[in-house]
């Protein structure tokens, strides 16, 4: 039975970026018989526009039948004065929460052709990557209580709560050492298990799921050492699993290391495994319409999408080995355009599906 994408531009670039990535998905069905359906629907402003909702219920329904969702981007200058609950961004946010996407996964690769793009050295970035497993329904996002209230001198005192339950380490811990076996079969738990009660829990538990999976070589590192190492030598990481606060800090980190927002996909993924695959970028509206924007983190994130969710391993390398290919090419979008001329947003994605072709 075939397996059904739901595809959604959203706003801004999204919808040049996902129009390339879709380009490249006819050519795997046409050209390699992979067998999927597509779906489209609108999310965020485009959505607001149309329905008052920036997440019509129709759009999660569908988004929950489909096998896996492929978001462009969402946002834009003329939903900012919009009231906060309807919001192009709270789209995805529903999104999250109603397909529970508790798994947040953000590679951070360098291509060795861009090692010039990073503000670190390039023996120390060149051919970097690194996996990020973050938490991202739980955690101190999320805990109660939470509020800011008035003590009795009159002073106001801000609070957060730290929360994880045993399931929910399990659950994250099981999902990154799935993926360290699909790669270098090493997994670094972050946390700060020398301060908090909570992470020292969640180290507890990783090791105990850690049990179950023999041939990973399991870590651990508080999360101080974890910012530093991954600007001093981030090639030493393979996986890195953690809680939600310390993953979105780390995750945006490490992204830096390659130097290039318009490169890097990412996915969220439920306790089945199915997933929405996004850029980690959003919808660009300074150059949104102007056929520049980078779509190879969106066709990478179909990869993602096609080696994590649909089981597709080989048809996600293809996509990958014809990224690597137009990048020796020199085809270059002007995010990571040092010198010489740009090409456009279609001329990349055509550029993609023709080192696709070339290679079968
Ligand atoms: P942004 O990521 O959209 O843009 C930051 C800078 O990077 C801009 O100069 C932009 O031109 C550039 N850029 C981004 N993607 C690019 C690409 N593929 N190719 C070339 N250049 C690219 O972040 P921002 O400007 O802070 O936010 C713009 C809008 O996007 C806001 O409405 C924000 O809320 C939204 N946003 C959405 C998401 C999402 O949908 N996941 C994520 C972040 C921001």
């Amino acid at each position: 039975m075939s397996k059904k994408i739901l595809i959604l531009p959203g706003d801004g670039i999204g919808h040049e970026i996902v129009a390339e990535t879709v380009k490249v998905l006819q050519c795997l069905r046409s050209e390699f018989a992979l067998n999927v359906e597509t779906e489209q629907a609108l999310v965020g402003g485009a959505a607001y526009d149309v329905h008052a909702t920036p997440l019509p219920d129709e759009t999660l329904d569908l988004a929950k039948h489909a096998d896996a969702v492929l978001l462009g981007a969402v946002g834009g200058y003329q939903w900012e004065s919009l009231d906060i609950a309807v919001r192009p961004e709270k789209g995805l946010l529903g999104l999250r929460a109603g397909l529970d996407l508790f798994a947040n996964l953000r590679p951070a690769i360098l291509y060795p052709q861009l090692a010039d793009a990073s503000t670190l050295k390039p023996e120390v970035v060149s051919g970097l990557d690194i996996m990020i497993v973050r938490e991202l329904t739980g955690g101190i996002y999320f805990g109660q209580p939470r509020g800011v209230r008035e003590l009795e001198n009159g002073e106001r005192e801000g609070f957060n709560t730290l929360v994880y339950k045993e399931s929910e380490v399990d659950r994250i811990v099981r999902v990154a050492m799935d993926i360290a076996m699909k790669r270098d079969k090493r997994l670094c738990s972050v946390d700060k298990a020398n301060v908090l009660e909570c992470t020292e829990l969640w180290r507890e538990v990783a090791n105990r799921v850690g049990e179950s999976w023999p041939d990973v070589e399991l870590s651990h590192m508080y999360v101080d050492n974890a910012a530093m190492q991954l600007v001093r030598e981030p090639k030493q990481f393979d996986v890195m699993v953690t809680t939600n606060m310390f993953g979105d800090i780390l995750s945006d980190c490490a992204a830096m290391l390659t130097g290039s927002i318009g490169m890097l996909p990412s996915a969220s993924l439920d306790e089945q495994g199915k997933g929405m695959y996004e850029p980690i970028h959003g919808s660009a509206p300074d150059i949104a319409g102007k056929n520049q924007a980078n779509p190879l983190a969106t066709i990478l994130s179909l990869a993602m999408m096609l080696r994590y969710t649909l089981e597709e391993a080989e048809m996600a390398q293809r996509i990958e080995d014809a990224v690597n290919h137009v990048l020796d090419q020199g085809f270059r979008t002007q995010d990571i355009c040092s010198s010489g001329k740009a090409v456009s947003t279609s001329e990349m994605g055509d550029a993609v599906c023709a080192a696709m072709l070339e290679s079968s």
